[in-house]
């Protein structure tokens, strides 16, 4: 099964792509990630993630980033707490056009790791899943990228490979 994992950094991602190479999948990495703000930050994390998908002889595919569109959808939810409407509405948005991608271009399953981070609701994650799954017909695989040491894993290589790691998921810098 040939499947595209959805990545939105480095450090939530490093655990899985380690694992997947190991296990020798059949698999490309895609970074679609136009929640993601200022531009300068999307650069840093796109190129860190570029990094790890070459250190682990994977293939890595850059989406638009079109930030616009995001914001247009999302519109009124500013005020929305993390995991919150927002957050749903944001899921769905990137996993749609990842699934889009993934059906013509080869792709038999979508993957991601949107729920990596133990700030993330991984339920929410996995039902907007779902709701993109439906609406694209394409197939969507729960990994495992919290529990059996992934979290540790995650950890012990992000310092390891000297990761990027920001302090907020993308659209709002957390303020000091
Ligand atoms: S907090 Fe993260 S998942 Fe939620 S809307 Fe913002 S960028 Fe998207």
């Amino acid at each position: 099964m040939k499947i595209l994992l959805l990545s939105c950094c480095a450090p939530c991602s490093c655990a899985v792509i380690e694992k997947m190479a190991q296990e020798k999948a059949d698999f490309s990495v895609v970074f679609y990630n136009p929640n993601i703000r200022p531009f300068a930050e999307y650069e840093k994390r796109l190129q860190e993630n570029k990094t790890v998908c070459e250190k682990y002889g994977v293939n890595f595919i850059s989406l638009e980033y079109d930030n616009e569109r995001w914001c247009s959808l999302t519109q009124g939810l500013e005020n929305e707490p993390e995991r919150g409407k927002r957050c749903d509405i944001c899921f769905e948005m990137r996993l749609i056009r990842v699934m889009e991608y993934a059906k013509s271009n080869g792709f038999d399953a979508v993957a991601s790791v949107l729920g990596a981070s133990r700030w993330k609701d991984l339920a929410q994650v996995n039902r907007a899943a779902q709701r993109a799954s439906q609406k694209t017909s394409v197939p969507y695989i729960e990994i495992e990228a919290r529990k059996s040491g992934m979290q540790e894993r995650r950890l012990f290589l992000t310092k390891d490979l000297n990761l990027y790691n920001q302090r907020y998921c993308g659209c709002k810098p957390i303020q000091d």
